[in-house]
C-alpha cells in the first residue's frame, strides 16, 4: 500500500510535533500580551500555512494528528475520526474517494510507528463544528486538551431495565439467527408486516435497515416501532450519514418510546451509492461516536450534552464489522474500540470466504474479544454469478473470491448453488469457537431466508420470536 509519508518523515513530523507540544508554554507570555481573539488569529493563520503543507490538514480546530499516526483525518471521505469504515476495497482505495488510498490504513500504519502506537485505539469525541478553522495551537499552548465523552464500558443493564428477548437469546448460548429486511417504500404497515411475518418464528430479531444503500425507504425507527407494536423483535438500524447528533439522539429516545429494545450503530454508505447521489452527507458523527452517545443516554441518562434525560432508553447495542476488506490486522482494533464505545452484539458483512473469517476470529479469541459482545456473521445467498460480480463491484465492502463466482457460472442452477453455498457456509460457522450466530441478508427475499434457516436446523429453538 502506498503511504502519505516515509518512515522517517512520519517520525521526524511527530518530533517536530512533540517538540512544539513541549515548548508550547513558553508562547503564553506573548499569547497573553496579544489577547486570545488576535493570537488566536495569527496563529490560525500559521497552523494553516504549515499543516496545510505538511499534512494536507483541514483545519477541523481539534488537531488528532498525533492520535492518528500524523494523518489528517480530515481528509476521510466520511471525515470519521475513530477509524476506517467497512467500505475500503480489496486494494485499499477509500470507498468514497476512489483515486486515493484509505486514510486510515494510512493513519494505521503511521502510528505504529509513533512512541505510543496505541494512542489510535483511544476514543475520540465527535467533532466540535464550532471550532472549525480556528487554532488548535493556542489550545495546546493554553494546556487544554480534547474533552473525551466519559462513559465506562459496563454493559449490564441498568438495574430497573429487563433484557430483551434479543439480547437473552444472545446470552443464552443457542446459535442466534438474525434476519436484514429493507422497509418499504410504502405508508401502509401490512406491507412491512408481510414480509417480517415470513420470518416469525425463525429468528431471533430481525433488522431493518436504514436508508440501504444510500436510497430512501420508510424510516428504520419508524418501521422497527411498527413491528415491536406486532410482536417481532426488531434491531433499529441508525447510519450516520443522513442525520446529524441532533436528530440521531431524537430517534434513539422516540425508537425506544415505542418499545423498540435494540439498536445498531452504522456509519453508511456514501451518498453516491444510491438513486439521490446530489444529497448532502452528513457524516456528523461516526458509528463509534453513535455507539458512545447512545451507551451514555443509556447508562448514564443523559444526552451527549450532559443534559439529563427523565428516563432511560433500554438498549441493546450494536454495530458491524467488515472483517474481509483491508487492513485484516486492525479491523479487530476497531471492533474493540466499538465495544470500549459500548457495542453489545456485532453483526459482520456478508461472509463469502471462511478462510479470512478463520484467521480474524483467531485474532479474536486470542484478544478475548469474543467474551465480550457476541459476534453474528453475515450471510446471504447468492441468486446468480452476475448477481455476485454486481455486488462485489457496486456493493463497498463486499468481498468474494474467485472460486465462489466460479463454482456458481459452472452450476446448471444459479440459485440453488447459492442456496447451497450459503448452507454451507452457515454449518461451517457453526463449527468456528466464538462465533455466537448468523445475521442473514437478501434484499426482499424472506421466502428463500425462511427455507435456509430451515434447510439448516436452525429453526428448531423455542427462544425465538413468537410463532
Ligand atoms: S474508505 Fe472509508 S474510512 Fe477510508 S478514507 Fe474512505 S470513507 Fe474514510
Amino acid at each position: 500500500m502506498k503511504s502519505y509519508q516515509s518512515k522517517w518523515q512520519t517520525r521526524a513530523l511527530q518530533s517536530l510535533y512533540d517538540g512544539f507540544c513541549r515548548m508550547a508554554p513558553l508562547f503564553k507570555p506573548v499569547i497573553n500580551s496579544l489577547g486570545a481573539q488576535r493570537s488566536g488569529k495569527y496563529l490560525a493563520m500559521v497552523e494553516r500555512c504549515v499543516k496545510g503543507t505538511l499534512f494536507d490538514c483541514q483545519m477541523c480546530g481539534e488537531c488528532l494528528l498525533s492520535s492518528t499516526g500524523m494523518v489528517c483525518p480530515m481528509n476521510c471521505g466520511k471525515k470519521l475520526r475513530n477509524g476506517p469504515c467497512g467500505g475500503v476495497s480489496d486494494d485499499c482505495r477509500c470507498e468514497v474517494q476512489p483515486e486515493m488510498y484509505c486514510v486510515w490504513l494510512n493513519a494505521y500504519e503511521g502510528a505504529s510507528l509513533m512512541t505510543d502506537p496505541t494512542v489510535i485505539t483511544r476514543i475520540q469525541p465527535p467533532l466540535d463544528h464550532t471550532k472549525q478553522g480556528s487554532a488548535t495551537w493556542l489550545k495546546i499552548i493554553n494546556n487544554e486538551s480534547n474533552k473525551l465523552h466519559s462513559v465506562s464500558n459496563h454493559h449490564t443493564p441498568v438495574a430497573e431495565q429487563e433484557s430483551g428477548s434479543f439480547e437473552l437469546a444472545c446470552l443464552s448460548g443457542n446459535f442466534v439467527v438474525t434476519a436484514e429486511i429493507s422497509p418499504p417504500d410504502s405508508v401502509d404497515s401490512r406491507d412491512l408486516l408481510r414480509r417480517a411475518d415470513i420470518l416469525r418464528g425463525l429468528v431471533n430479531a430481525i433488522n431493518v435497515t436504514d436508508n440501504a444503500g444510500a436510497n430512501c425507504h420508510m424510516s428504520s425507527a419508524a418501521a422497527a416501532a411498527i413491528l415491536a407494536a406486532n410482536g417481532h423483535s426488531p434491531v433499529f438500524q441508525s447510519a450516520c450519514r443522513d442525520r446529524n447528533r441532533i436528530a440521531m439522539q431524537a430517534d434513539i429516545m422516540g425508537a425506544a418510546a415505542l418499545g423498540v429494545r435494540n439498536m445498531l450503530c452504522l456509519t453508511g454508505d456514501d451518498v453516491r451509492a444510491g438513486d439521490q447521489p446530489q444529497a448532502k452527507p452528513v457524516f456528523d458523527l461516526d458509528s463509534i461516536s453513535l455507539l458512545n452517545i447512545a451507551h451514555g443516554m443509556r447508562d448514564k441518562g443523559e444526552y451527549a450534552s450532559g443534559r439529563a434525560l427523565m428516563s432511560r432508553p433500554n438498549l441493546f447495542l450494536g454495530a458491524s464489522a467488515n472483517p474481509f476488506v483491508p487492513s485484516y490486522e486492525k479491523r479487530v482494533l476497531n471492533l474493540e474500540k466499538k465495544i470500549a464505545a459500548g457495542a453489545q452484539f456485532i453483526q459482520t458483512q456478508y461472509c463469502f470466504d471462511i478462510e479470512l473469517l478463520e484467521k480474524f476470529m483467531h485474532e479474536v479469541r486470542s484478544r478475548g474479544i469474543d467474551r465480550q459482545c457476541h459476534i453474528l456473521v453475515g450471510v446471504g445467498p447468492l441468486s446468480s454469478a452476475r448477481t455476485a460480480k454486481w455486488l462485489v463491484n457496486k456493493v463497498p465492502g463486499v468481498h468474494i473470491p474467485a472460486s465462489v463466482i466460479r463454482r456458481l457460472e459452472q452450476s446448471p442452477d444459479h440459485k440453488l448453488e447459492g442456496i447451497r453455498i450459503c448452507i454451507e457456509t452457515i454449518q461451517a460457522l457453526r463449527e468456528i469457537k466464538g462465533i455466537k450466530g448468523i445475521h442473514l441478508m437478501g434484499h426482499k427475499n424472506e421466502h428463500v431466508l425462511a427455507d435456509i434457516i430451515r434447510e439448516s436446523g436452525l429453526a428448531y429453538s423455542d427462544n425465538k420470536e413468537a410463532a
